[in-house]
């Protein structure tokens, strides 16, 4: 095994991929059937050598390269000693079996194992390696991002990603954002605007100036941000690993005082393979995987045990309104004209011709509501969470609210505005006020029960939304929300959350990814709409409602705290059983063979106790009908 070849295959064994380790953990266990059983085979050899190698070999191969490679004791070197001390006295079965069980318990972590970790590798593999740094017009060498540095000049081609953060420099470019703002409409740039890294280019090629080099480019930004937050595992699934040195070392010398007491090297042996924390291993993956399927029964797609985990502990939740709380299909009430040159109809086809670029719940609403039959195609610009700017026959429109028309230099008075309970779309054309579209969102009927239920689970909620103040008030009174803020940009609902979170509270934001994705992020945990939601809020939420269906929220809670309940239980029989059995060693009532039986009594009841959380229902909520 001299050369790297050799080694390669080794590790890719160790970390088979797990239809492979589902293959071998199934004859491992009819080996040992036949080895315990005592069923003479044709083979020369005890029957259980063969779940020693399948299952062992990996263990063993683990635990030395994180010894002497990564210098860090995990629960596999106690296997290990075990597994070793078993095999050095001939107790075949007690090794085969103790390996078995612990690569059973891997295979259901891999179960497990966080989607968000192929959500990254599909982010990483997204993002170019190469840009294409000019040579002369239209000229062009490909080099690595790493040797292209601020100042720089590179080309963009229709269709690729922007590779790193600069300014246009040359032609025009149209940028679908989604995958940073979650506001899918592209959005027109021109000379002199900045560009982000891991905007997709809809449009033409052009040339950019690179200000930042690939270390600090946005995209590699996200890229750390997600890969931290995956690296934050949830404690309570390395607790095992956590405390390995100190049970390797308490089991050595357990072994080592049964050897001494007594004289007898089995017991030692019998002890080792006793305290293997094989329960331990097989305590939390178990019940994740159970939690898990127990809500994509129900609509809820939770995402790893690291999400479950983060959903448990959460003391508040904040709402976003539009698409969110309101059911996400607005419709258009009346338009108010404001200017007698212009008709309803005409204002709102005005606003049509720029929201039909937009995903936005109140773009479609406006476009479902106007004709826009043979409209030319026309250039625009999204501001997420404000409005839209464009241009149509060289002349400026803005759709949008208020604050936003203000900002671009157009006068109006409030008293302009009607009175209106709703959300109010304002439009300008050549930067004077010339009418309003006033739309009405319905809170989904379900809402109040939802924050009632959540109020009884001492989970206060919080509505943060981009709309005026007295739409806001109103959705917050009919939903029953005490604490409610508006005219947030997208940016400040993630400030809000994280003034929350300094404050110790742990927040959930539950929304649609649009102009809110950055909230979602930023929260403790993130509930995304599986409906209307956007790709990234999917993508990266911890849990996703199906369909929409925000009733389901209270059940998430109450079944991740219960999933954490049963882990906790479990980690418990998992002890309670394991030192039972260590007593019982030493004093030599079991042997290698029964020690291992009774170890496996351990994980049996684990995966039992754990099993009921399927069949986990909701006792709360059943008999309560909307208000
Ligand atoms: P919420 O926080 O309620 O989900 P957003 O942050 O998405 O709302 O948007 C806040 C406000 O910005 C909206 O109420 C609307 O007035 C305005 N707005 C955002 N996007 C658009 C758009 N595409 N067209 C018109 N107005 C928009
Ligand atoms: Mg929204």
């Amino acid at each position: 095994m001299g050369d790297t070849g050799d080694w390669k295959v080794v590790k890719n064994w160790i970390k088979m991929e797990s239809r492979e380790t589902l293959i071998c953990v199934a004859v491992s266990a009819a080996a040992l059937i036949l080895s315990i059983a005592h069923i003479r085979t044709v083979l020369p050899f005890d029957p259980a050598w063969i779940a020693v190698v399948l299952c062992g070999v990996p263990i063993l191969a683990g635990a030395g390269e994180g010894l002497f490679v990564r210098h860090d004791i995990k629960a596999d070197v106690l296997v290990s000693i075990a597994l070793v001390a078993a095999l050095v006295t001939g107790q075949y079965f007690a090794a085969g079996e103790v390996a078995l069980i612990m690569q059973i318990g891997s295979l259901l972590e891999d179960f497990t194992a966080d989607r968000a970790r192929k959500g990254l590798e599909k982010l990483i593999g997204m993002t170019p390696g190469l840009a294409h740094l000019q040579k002369g017009k239209g000229e062009w060498d490909d080099l690595p991002l790493d040797q292209i540095h601020p100042g720089d000049r590179i080309y963009i081609l229709p269709g690729e990603m922007v590779p790193l953060d600069g300014e246009i420099l040359e032609g025009s470019a149209v940028l679908d954002q989604s995958m940073m703002t979650g506001e899918s409409l592209p959005v027109d740039k021109s000379v002199g605007d900045s560009v982000f890294s891991g905007c997709i280019s809809r449009s033409r090629s052009f040339l950019m100036e690179v200000r930042k080099g690939n270390e600090d480019s946005s995209m590699q930004r996200l890229i750390r941000l997600t890969r931290e937050a995956e690296e934050k595992k949830a404690p309570v699934v390395t607790l095992a690993d956590r405390w390995a040195s100190w049970l390797v070392l308490f089991a050595l010398l357990c072994a080592l005082a049964a050897w001494a007491l007594t004289g007898v090297f089995l017991r030692a042996v019998t002890v080792l393979v006793v305290f293997c924390p094989c329960a331990f291993i097989l305590a939390t993956p178990t019940a994740v995987l159970a939690g898990i399927a127990n809500g994509a029964g129900k609509g809820i797609l939770i995402r790893s045990g690291a999400s479950l985990q983060k959903l448990s502990g959460i003391r508040c939740v904040a709402f976003d309104k539009t698409g969110t709380l309101t059911g996400g299909e607005p419709e258009v009430g009346r338009v108010v004209c404001l200017d007698p040159s212009f008709s309803e109809e005409k204002i709102l086809h005005l606003a049509a011709r720029l929201e039909r670029y937009s995903d936005h719940p109140l773009a479609r609403a406006i476009v479902k509501a106007a004709d826009l039959s043979g409209v030319d195609e026309c250039s625009v610009q999204v501001f997420p969470g404000e409005g839209i700017a464009g241009q149509t026959d060289g002349r400026e429109l803005l759709v949008g609210k208020a604050a936003f028309l203000e900002n671009r230099g157009v006068h109006f008075s409030s008293n302009d505005l009607p009175e209106e309970r709703g959300t109010v779309v304002c439009v300008a054309f050549d930067r004077k006020l010339i009418g309003v579209i006033c739309l009405c969102d319905r809170i989904r009927p379900e809402a109040s029960t939802v924050i009632r239920e959540l109020k009884e689970m001492e989970i206060p909620a919080l509505l943060l939304s981009g709309d005026n103040a007295g739409t806001v008030r109103t959705i917050a009174d009919e939903a029953g929300i005490d604490s409610w803020k508006a005219g947030l940009m997208p940016e400040d609902k993630n400030r809000v959350i994280q003034e929350r979170q300094e404050a110790g509270v742990k927040v959930c934001m539950v929304g649609d990814g649009i102009n809110d994705a950055l909230a979602l992020a930023g929260a403790d945990a993130g509930i995304a709409m599986g409906g209307i939601g956007s790709d990234v809020a999917v993508e990266t939420a911890d849990a996703v409602l199906v369909e929409d269906d925000i009733s389901k929220i209270p059940y998430l809670f109450r079944l991740t705290r219960k999933v954490m309940s049963k882990i906790k239980m479990n980690l418990t029989a998992a002890m309670v059983i394991n030192i039972t059995a260590v007593v019982l060693s030493i004093a030599g009532i079991l042997n290698p063979v029964t020690g291992a039986l009774w170890h496996n009594c351990g994980s049996v009841f684990v995966i039992v106790n754990a099993a009921t959380l399927l069949a986990y229902r909701d006792q709360k909520g059943k008999n309560q009908g909307p208000v």
